[in-house]
């Protein structure tokens, strides 16, 4: 090796003694930050299969029967599906702050257009829809396509996919909050994700999701999940829920 190559060597090496030094000095000195806040232990949860549902939900249609809603006679379940029509139903059990994953599929054949085609809803809470629509090269008003929280906001981007094809909802709600006298105190919430794709976020819910009229709120609590008849035989399958909580932590005197 000559002289200039053993040099530069040697300067290497001094460089990474250094380095190592500095290193283990700052991890001997370092001091973890503890906030004093005692978490419970978060539960352990099973996602099962892609599409889940989790080990924690409340299956609401598992493709064979719909005798958790009521009303759920009125549609037609063939084919580990279940198709709208004669009238909307909803759930048995009541729900508030929640996720919720639905699958649905618009018809394949092309009718109508606009609000016309393909048209269904999720609804939560007094009345709060998460439209369902083929907005698939369908125009119609933008707080009305599929993935609105109608009348109220459009969704960010439009994710659907073409008639006839199975498309999915995961929506996190969180219910709007009255006191005793029954006025506001916290506004309700949605995400929403469409195909996975972000819709929703965080958007903050103005009050009942009406055609006709501006969004109020009225005082509930705890409510049925709908899902709305609207004139077309939109299909719906896999739907599942996790009703959510928030951790209650022992906080520092
Ligand atoms: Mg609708």
């Amino acid at each position: 090796m000559s002289h200039a190559g053993w040099s530069c060597s040697r300067s290497v090496t001094r460089l990474f003694v250094f380095g190592t030094v500095l290193a283990i000095g700052s991890i001997v000195m370092s001091k973890e930050w503890v906030s004093g806040i005692i978490w419970p232990e978060p539960a352990v949860v099973d996602p099962g299969p892609v599409g889940g549902p989790p080990s924690d939900a409340i299956v609401l249609f598992d493709g064979k029967d719909l005798s958790q809603w009521q009303g759920g006679d009125k549609w037609l379940v063939q084919d580990g599906c279940a198709t709208a029509r004669a009238g909307e139903i909803h759930t048995k059990a009541l729900f508030g702050d929640c996720q919720l994953h639905i699958e649905w599929a618009t018809p394949e054949e092309v009718k109508g257009s606009g609000q016309g085609r393909g048209n269904s809803g999720v609804f939560f809470g007094s009345k709060y829809e998460v439209q369902v629509l083929d907005s698939f090269e369908n125009k119609t008003y933008f707080d009305g396509q599929a993935g609105s929280l109608y009348k109220t906001k459009p969704p960010l981007v439009n994710a659907c996919r073409k008639p006839g094809e199975w498309q999915s909802y995961d929506i996190i709600y969180s219910a709007p909050k009255f006191n005793e006298h029954g006025q506001l105190t916290k506004p309700g919430y949605f995400t929403v994700l469409h195909n996975g794709v972000l819709i929703q976020n965080h958007t903050e819910l103005l009050g009942d999701t009406d055609y006709e009229q501006p969004p109020t709120y009225h005082a509930h609590g705890p409510s049925p999940i709908r899902l709305q008849f609207h004139g077309n035989p939109v299909r719906f399958r896999n739907i599942w829920l996790r009703e959510l909580s928030e951790p209650q932590p022992q906080r520092p005197e």
